[in-house]
């Protein structure tokens, strides 16, 4: 294998094996840009490092051929006294880490090669500034000294000159420092500092495949899922100075506004200085556009180079350069991150200008940004008062009064009041206190935090390792910087979206995105903007583009129609049982308790409309489009009083004599009917199988409904769907009695009515036999919330809160599989139970319903496993619809 290739041998395509910025140098050589010469250690190398303690042999071989090729195209050796080859090395993994690798500069420079650099500059101060950069950066990441050492060395060698800012700092006092740092090395390293060019090369490479496995690295990819076992490439640049006078400088540039979009000038510059100088800010840079004034040459040359990579690359990019004595150097480039909105915008404009398709314009936006433009957002015209910033953990803005602890939490959402959960960090002690407030704040944490995690999971707002806040749970009070105290019951505003904390109340607005959806802003309108505009038109893509229908969940007229507007194209699950709460309640007890057929009979007849006028105003809301009603579903003893609650009114009313007959006789069927394992008790087809009339009162509200909306000259397209079956000879059952009732409406009625009757899969055991459940079923939809539950055996009411911080922080899943569909395992069983199922019906139709459906990775995953539709809750549908079409191209 080779281990080193020349910049002018890589390309862009190889990121895999040479990293971002490696891949990215080697493009722009081959585009024939300014890059400085240099080569690139590939990933695999450090792989070998990494997973030996060692260098591949062949390493250092390849190394020397390399370098000596460099110094032979730049006419002096590394380090050659008299006029030295300087070179920088740099980590550089495929994903970008920002700041959280190693990187040295100015490698080449020693005791006598310092000489050589100020002479061939003409510049002595250049040079020791140099060295000293050098043994800083050296001693710091390689030799791993604390680098506070020598910033504490240089501010005093300021203050004893009495001047504040480096540049002040003259070549004398260079010296001295250099010999301080030298100093510093000796007694904290233990070492020389190393002055031979070669040696400081070899360690800093090392350094930086070291860096791969630093705390912050490790930390970083675990948050933001990059696999551990990637490594980094190293690239040894020759070194360019944009700090040898004022015709040199350093800038970043974007090829268009990174937040908008718009094309035009868009950077910052720094005239005579280097690129930490930017990053550290220690002076002012200009706007871009004024390079223009002071270098017009190298300006026009870096505005037709910007062009350049646009049109190549054709996307946005952001570049680092830097100028040399009125000569332009690229330093990097690659494929500049954006905002959501400006993801879309960019998009779209891309498509106009010609330069992609639309399929390709697909590919640069995704769901997760569709979702976070959904949610409402805080007024940006508003006067705030940012008082921190922490991980934006969960989107969404939240405006409440502070509190510090689950029980006020708690108590004043109850009369009413919004209210912020801060706290240090949370644990499931909290999860009340979370449910009741309006967003998190923790000052601890990162995004897997506990309350990142469940705060995600529940759709809260949620902002966490805000670390400069100093949150006081004790004192219930809260200071921010600049040492304002935060009281109990003062209002704040959280960002999730980018993390901010506000003091007061920021005011909301809705967001213009789902104002669009909702049919209240339209695209063209005056009113309209161009973030709607754009998203606008690549849904349209995405509908063109997509092979899986969008459905929803939803079981009432109001969230149909919304899901309607939103573009579902029909209801894959109706949660009859949300139909059964309030009022009715008492109507399902007495169900439940009838001791005689009669009364029975009875408590069937009156919930025999009820269920038919819900299931009519579904019908005309969905009119023409598809609808999924499931049959009855969770434990029967929800339905029933607390236990606790009514043993402690028996128990009352035992000891003051009072009369109990009723509560005594629903207190024995509470405990009859109690369960310790509900969520695997009388539930689901069960439930239909063991009470007499539940299901067939439901199956004749669905057909008179029907029947009915026919009538009335409308489209019903029904589907009866029956839950938690685990073996055919349930669904046989349960079918054989639906037809006899549909039959028996059908007559009555005179109507034809084609009722489609499925089941979900939901269990493994159905997924197993899927082949022999087809034979009674219509349709498959899976219900992976409980295939998952039951897949892995993890409460799905309980684990997310409990120990789902502690697998994921130790990385045995990056995400809840409740949230992402775990392929390997939940996943394999949809794909066999799709197959077996089709293999007995061919036109067998095949969805899912569980709150998989409505998330982008899940949804690749059933595109690719050729189901028909994905349903989910009406507020997913576009992410749905988006991620569908993405999945198609
Ligand atoms: C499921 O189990 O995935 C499902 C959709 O049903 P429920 O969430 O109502 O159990
Ligand atoms: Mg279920």
């Amino acid at each position: 294998v080779k281990f080193v290739y020349d910049f002018t041998e890589g390309n862009k395509d190889l990121k895999d094996l040479l990293g971002g910025k490696g891949a990215n140098l080697a493009e722009m050589t081959n585009l024939g840009l300014p890059v400085p010469p240099g080569f690139t250690i590939t990933t695999e190398a450090c792989k070998v490092y990494l997973e030996s303690g060692e260098e591949p042999a062949a390493l250092r071989d390849e190394v020397s051929a390399h370098l000596a090729a460099l110094e032979e195209k730049m006419g002096k050796r590394l380090g050659q006294a008299d006029d030295p080859l300087l070179v920088s090395v740099r980590s550089g993994a495929k994903f970008s880490m920002p700041g959280m690798m190693d990187t040295v500069l100015n490698i080449g420079l020693s005791d006598k090669s310092v000489q050589g650099l100020a002479k061939q500059a003409g510049d002595d101060r250049f040079a020791w500034d140099s060295y000293r950069r050098l043994i800083q950066m050296f001693g710091k990441t390689v030799l791993g000294v604390d680098g506070e050492l020598f910033e504490d060395a240089l501010e005093a060698a300021k203050a004893a000159k009495k001047v504040t800012v480096d540049t002040e700092l003259e070549a004398a006092d260079l010296k001295k420092l250099v010999t301080k740092f030298k100093k510093i090395v000796k007694t904290e390293a233990g070492r020389d500092f190393p002055q031979d060019p070669r040696e400081q090369m070899d360690l800093a490479i090392k350094a930086v495949f070291d860096s791969w496995n630093g705390d912050r690295a490790k930390l970083y990819r675990r948050q933001e899922r990059i696999p551990h076992d990637l490594g980094t490439a190293v690239n040894v640049c020759s070194m360019v100075f944009g700090n040898l006078g004022p015709d040199s400088g350093t800038g970043v540039a974007f090829t268009r506004d990174p937040a908008s979009g718009h094309q035009g000038v868009y950077g910052d510059y720094l005239q005579n200085a280097q690129g930490e100088d930017v990053v550290a800010g220690i002076r002012n840079t200009v706007p871009l556009a004024e390079l223009e004034q002071i270098d017009k040459k190298s300006y026009d040359q870096l505005m037709q180079i910007m062009e350049t990579l646009e049109n190549h690359y054709k996307d946005l990019c952001d570049i680092e350069f830097t100028i040399e004595r009125g000569r332009l150097w690229m330093l990097q480039t690659r494929v500049g991150k954006r905002t959501a909105g400006a993801a879309f915008r960019i998009a779209t404009q891309l498509v106009d200008q010609g330069l992609i398709d639309e399929a390709e314009a697909l590919t640069r936006v995704n769901g997760a940004q569709l979702a976070q433009l959904m949610f409402p957002r805080f007024d940006e015209s508003a006067k705030v008062e940012q008082v921190g910033r922490g991980i934006a953990a969960s989107p969404g803005a939240a405006v409440g009064k502070a509190v510090f602890d689950s029980y006020t939490a708690v108590k004043w959402s109850r009369s009413g009041e919004k209210v912020i959960l801060i706290r240090r960090e949370t644990n499931p002690d909290d999860l009340d206190g979370m449910i009741a407030a309006e967003g998190i704040l923790t000052s601890r944490g990162g995004k897997t935090s506990h309350a990142a995690v469940v705060a995600r999971g529940m759709g809260k707002t949620c902002v966490c390792g805000a670390e400069e806040l100093e949150v006081d749970t004790k004192r219930r009070r809260m200071t921010v910087p600049g040492g304002h105290v935060v009281e109990e019951g003062d209002l704040i505003s959280i960002d999730g979206s980018t993390g901010k904390v506000y003091l007061g109340e920021v005011p909301v607005v809705p967001s213009p995105v789902v104002e669009y959806f909702e049919g209240r802003m339209h695209p063209g309108a005056d009113d309209a903007d161009e973030l709607v505009e754009a998203v606008h038109r690549m849904m349209a893509f995405a509908d063109r583009k997509r092979r899986l229908r969008v459905r929803a969940n939803a079981d009432n007229a109001e969230d149909a129609l919304r899901a309607r507007r939103f573009g579902a194209q029909g209801i894959g699950l109706c949660r009859t049982e949300h139909m059964f709460l309030g009022d009715r309640r008492e109507l399902v007890e007495r169900l439940i308790l009838a001791d005689t057929e009669a009364e029975r009979e009875e408590s069937l007849k009156a919930l025999l409309p009820l269920q038919k006028k819900d299931f009519v105003e579904l019908f005309e809301a969905m009119d023409g489009l598809p609808v999924t009603i499931r049959l009855l579903d969770p434990p029967l003893h929800e339905f029933l009083p607390d236990i606790t609650e009514l043993s402690v009114r028996v128990a009352l009313a035992e000891s003051r004599q009072e009369p109990h007959e009723n509560d005594l006789r629903l207190l024995q069927a509470v405990h009859r009917l109690h369960e310790q394992n509900p969520m695997l008790g009388l539930r689901g087809v069960r439930l239909g199988l063991v009470i007499p009339g539940l299901f067939t009162m439901q199956v004749r509200a669905i057909a008179e409904a029907a029947a009915a909306r026919r009538a009335a000259k409308g489209d019903p397209r029904a589907e009866i769907m029956i839950p938690l079956v685990g073996t055919v000879q349930e669904l046989e059952i349960v079918r054989e009695e639906a037809d006899k009732v549909i039959a028996e409406v059908q007559e009555a009625t005179g109507t034809e009515l084609k009722l489609a009757i499925g089941t979900m899969i939901e269990l493994p055991r159905a997924a197993l036999t899927a082949g022999q459940i087809a034979e009674a079923a219509q349709f498959f939809s899976f219900g992976t919330n409980d295939l998952t539950q039951t897949v892995w055996g993890f409460s799905r009411d309980d684990v997310e809160a409990s120990f789902f911080t502690a697998y994921l922080e130790k990385g045995i899943f990056g995400v809840s599989p409740f949230e992402t569909i775990d392929k390997d395992g939940v996943g394999s069983l949809v794909k066999l139970a799709a197959e077996a199922g089709r293999e007995t019906r061919p036109d067998l139709k095949l969805g899912v319903c569980g709150e998989h459906g409505g998330d982008p990775e899940s949804v690749h995953f059933f595109h690719e496993v050729g189901l028909d539709y994905v349903s989910c809750s009406p507020f997913r549908i576009p992410v749905a619809r988006l991620e569908a079409g993405r999945a198609a191209v």
